[in-house]
């Protein structure tokens, strides 16, 4: 039960950000979205929300390249909502391209937009958390938080930079009752990886079906994306009162990704 709990979760206008916010909702607490996307759609998510869980749902349009933007998220939920009990900072995306041909403006966003943005998000949320007695930090990072794989290199390098910023926050934090734990999922069938279905296909010159059975979930020992649900799982017991002792640690998803 998350009632009388406040979320703010960036990048939840889709894929794991929504199910997260969905997850939330559906146990009675409040929620600010955040995330790119058509205006009429984002609110159509947002009332839908909140008619349907009958929690308060807000939207907040940080863009997660702005750490001022950013920022303001965090203390909008205060403001709006009253609280941060919870902070995810999930928002990501990706660019599939060798490193000598890594275009620098596609590297320079994915840092600020996987990395930095949780820094930004986490520093405003910390003081907030403080003066409640108490709060929980959930990063999603990756399996490319752990491993590498070719092609990836921004978003590998992001990736594990967060789960050494989960680390380090977790140590500042660990006498407060506010613990920092980063997921680490394989593939979720989300439009994230919808595009990379594409650009593999084109990096390998072969077809998109091959591109997923061979290229893609070629790194996931159980053959099938991980589901949303099974992120849900393992998020609920983090934000939990049983999760109190588990701090600065990754938690893998991944099929089995890792076990190799
Ligand atoms: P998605 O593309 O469905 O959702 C990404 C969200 O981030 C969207 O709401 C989008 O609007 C938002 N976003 C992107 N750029 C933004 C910006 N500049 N400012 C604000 N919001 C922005 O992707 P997803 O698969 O749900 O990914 C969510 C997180 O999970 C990412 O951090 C991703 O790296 C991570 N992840 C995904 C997978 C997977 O297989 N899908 C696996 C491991 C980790």
């Amino acid at each position: 039960d998350l009632s009388g709990q406040v979320a703010v979760i960036s990048g939840s206008t889709s894929g794991i950000g929504l199910a997260l916010a969905r997850a939330v909702a559906a146990r009675g607490g409040d929620v600010v979205l955040n995330g790119l996307g058509d205006p009429a759609e984002i609110e159509r998510t947002r009332a839908e929300l909140e008619a349907s869980c009958g929690v308060k749902v807000r939207y907040h349009a940080a863009n997660m390249l702005r750490g001022e933007e950013v920022a303001d998220m965090v203390a909008y939920g205060k403001h709006e909502l009253g609280r941060v009990d919870i902070l995810v900072n999930n928002a990501g995306i990706q660019h599939v391209e060798s490193v000598e041909k890594f275009p620098a403006d596609q590297w320079e966003k994915i840092i600020a937009i996987n990395l930095s943005s949780t820094f930004y998000a986490t520093r405003a949320a910390i003081p907030i958390m403080k003066a409640q007695g108490r709060g929980r930090i959930v990063n999603i990072a990756s399996a490319h938080g752990l491993v590498a794989s070719p092609f990836k290199s921004a978003y590998v390098a992001a990736k594990h930079g967060v789960i050494g910023f989960t680390k380090t926050v977790a140590l500042e934090l660990a006498q407060d009752n506010i613990t920092c734990n980063a997921i680490c999922p394989g593939f979720v069938e989300t439009p994230l990886v919808q595009a990379q279905i594409a650009d593999q296909a084109r990096l390998n010159g072969v077809s998109k079906e091959v591109a997923l059975k061979d290229i893609i979930l070629e790194a996931q020992p159980t053959k099938r994306f991980v589901t949303v649900d099974e992120l849900t799982g393992i998020f609920l017991y983090l934000v939990s009162d049983l999760g109190a002792s588990a701090t600065g640690a990754s938690f893998s998803i991944d099929g089995g990704w890792t076990a190799r």
